[in-house]
């Protein structure tokens, strides 16, 4: 018998009650903006603030509309400008590069390695080039922190960490997020927490946690901020800082505060089904798993493996009998962006040189979203579909057609 997976690679876990009940009180006394607050109350988005802040502890923490906005926001209070050559990630998702479109700079690519990570190597040849980089821990995937922290305070470069995929992770113990000056995270539905929509910085540096309050749309009040410096920081900032819209709302923060409560045990849930995958495909011929350093503290809320230098033509023939027996995997190595998944070369607002060391890991990606919806027994039953196809394939010889 063939076995088939039915499950949803999109669907995640229901709000938490707490969550439920927290938004049901928020929409009955309807301050929904974060500055409408009664007499005496401190509001959901400035106590998720509080409560972020102390749980990755940072000095200070910004609730925002979304993951993106946190990291133009970040960029632009870190001091880029328009026409600011910025380095980040040749492999992440498009909101990195578009951040720093969104401010008029100007992205430059580092390359990949097949560990997944930031290629160091490429990062120190090109670290003359900016001033900023925009780090991306892609599909939750840390490169050596101690060593880029070394790089980048070498060559004056201020780090900006995206950590979309990285909430709940660290590296040698240090949270992710808390090795350069900002970290940002998403709260967007398919992130390791849910609010729909929603992003979250912090940092330990108060003129960028203040430019960034100002930005996000805080008028004068911000001292209705809990995990904010003080008003003297204000006073250096306020005047050559905008207001560009982006405030988080109570509602999200309601739904959000919960779910952080619950991070570390969440986290366990997605290792677990990240092992079982892992073991399942240890071995198969022909493909890599990959195998993730001790010093790294992941979330394994997605899966990738290598299939490393197969023809394209086979490596579509793995994901349509995967699709075929309900796997959907998304390929890295398409020429044309489809879904969530594009490549540098996609993103021509940022024109780029070849890389060819790059082309090669992402022609052989393959990713997989882990929601917390299967079960260690669906990641199991997932495991030995691919295996097996990968098996059907690879027996028929990997040579170029
Ligand atoms: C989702 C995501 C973002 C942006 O987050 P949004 O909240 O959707 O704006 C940034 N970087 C990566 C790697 C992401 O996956």
């Amino acid at each position: 018998m063939t076995e088939i997976f039915t499950g949803s690679f999109t669907q995640q876990e229901p709000i938490p009650e707490a969550g439920i009940e927290a938004a049901l009180a928020v929409l009955r006394h309807g301050r929904l903006h974060r500055y409408n607050l009664a007499p005496g109350e401190l509001g959901e988005a400035a106590l998720l603030e509080q409560e972020f802040a102390a749980q990755v502890g940072a000095k200070y923490c910004l609730a925002v509309t979304s993951g993106g906005y946190a990291l133009s926001t970040a960029l632009r209070a870190a001091g880029v400008k328009p026409g600011d050559p910025v380095l980040s990630n040749a492999f992440t998702l498009a909101p990195v590069p578009g951040a720093i479109a969104s401010i008029g700079a100007r992205p430059v690519f580092v390359g990949v390695t097949e560990a997944l990570t930031l290629d160091l190597d490429d990062l120190a040849a090109k670290a003359g080039q900016a001033r900023v980089l925009l780090l991306s821990h892609m599909r939750g995937h840390i490169c050596d922190m101690d060593r880029l922290m070394q790089i980048c305070d070498a060559a004056g470069i201020t780090v900006i960490e995206d950590c979309a995929h990285t909430m709940g992770a660290a590296w040698n113990g240090v949270p992710s997020g808390r090795h350069g000056a900002v970290g940002c995270y998403s709260c967007q539905t398919y992130k390791h927490v849910n609010s729909g929509e929603g992003g979250l910085l912090v940092t330990d540096d108060e003129e960028i946690a203040a430019r960034a309050i100002i930005l996000s749309g805080s008028y004068m009040l911000y001292e209705r901020h809990l995990a904010a410096p003080g008003p003297e920081v204000f006073e250096r900032v306020k005047y050559d800082t905008p207001n560009i819209s982006g405030r988080m709302d109570n509602l999200r923060a309601a739904i959000l505060r919960p779910q952080l409560r619950d991070l570390d045990a969440q986290v366990r849930r997605w290792n677990d089904r990240y092992r079982v995958l892992e073991a399942g495909l240890r071995g198969t011929p022909g493909l890599t798993v990959i195998e993730r350093p001790e010093t790294e503290t992941y979330v394994g809320s997605s899966f990738q493996v290598l299939l490393l230098d197969w023809p394209e033509q086979k490596i579509e023939a793995v994901l349509q009998r995967c699709a075929a027996r309900g796997v959907e995997l998304k390929w890295f190595g398409a020429a044309e962006p489809q879904g969530f998944t594009s490549r540098y070369d996609s993103w021509r607002y940022a024109p780029c040189e070849p890389m060819p060391r790059t082309d090669r890991i992402l022609a052989a990606i393959l990713d997989m979203r882990v929601p917390l919806t299967f079960s260690p027994a669906d990641c199991a039953l997932i495991a030995r579909i691919l295996r097996a196809e990968v098996g059907v394939v690879f027996q028929d010889g990997i040579a170029a057609i």
